[in-house]
């Protein structure tokens, strides 16, 4: 198994290094709006705990994990009235990882409408903003 490298990104992110489109956040998890969207409203939850991937998390923080993203899936589809909610999970460079500390990816999904490319474009900053103010909202009106 590859060693967990704590320049990650998403590790980044979590030491509040670099900025992120906050949506959510807990004792466990956080959860921000994806830079590159597959589609409106694409965000991602991230565990605290450090983990390269699915294949050598903690299962207690797995478990702790699900439930953080079924509120954030029920958010997003919520907030962007959607018709579905894709989730999503990669695990080593085989499978499409690209950032190497745990996360899952939760995509509303409406009828007729393909995902756009993993890693494609990035998404305007205030589109991104206004979206994580929209999931905000959702998860308030609950
Ligand atoms: P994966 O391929 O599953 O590792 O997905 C990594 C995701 O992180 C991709 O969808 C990227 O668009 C996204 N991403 C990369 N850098 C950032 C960042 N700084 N803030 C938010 N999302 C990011």
């Amino acid at each position: 198994m590859t060693q967990y490298d704590d320049a990650n990104i998403f590790a980044r992110i979590l030491r509040g290094e670099i900025p992120s489109h906050s949506v959510y956040e807990d004792a466990e998890a956080i959860a921000f709006m994806d830079v590159m969207p597959q589609g409106p409203g694409h965000l991602l939850v991230v565990p605290k705990a450090a983990s390269r991937n699915l294949l050598d998390a903690d299962p207690a923080v797995l478990s702790r994990l699900m439930p953080v993203v079924q509120k954030l899936a029920r958010a997003a589809k919520l907030a962007f009235a959607a018709d579905g909610v894709t989730v999503m999970q990669f695990n080593e460079p085989a499978s499409g990882q690209t950032v190497f500390h745990l996360h899952v990816h939760i995509i509303p999904r409406f009828d007729g409408e393909p995902l756009h490319p993993h890693t494609g474009t990035m998404e305007k900053p205030e589109i991104l903003a206004e979206n994580a103010e929209r999931v905000r909202a959702a998860l308030g009106g609950k």
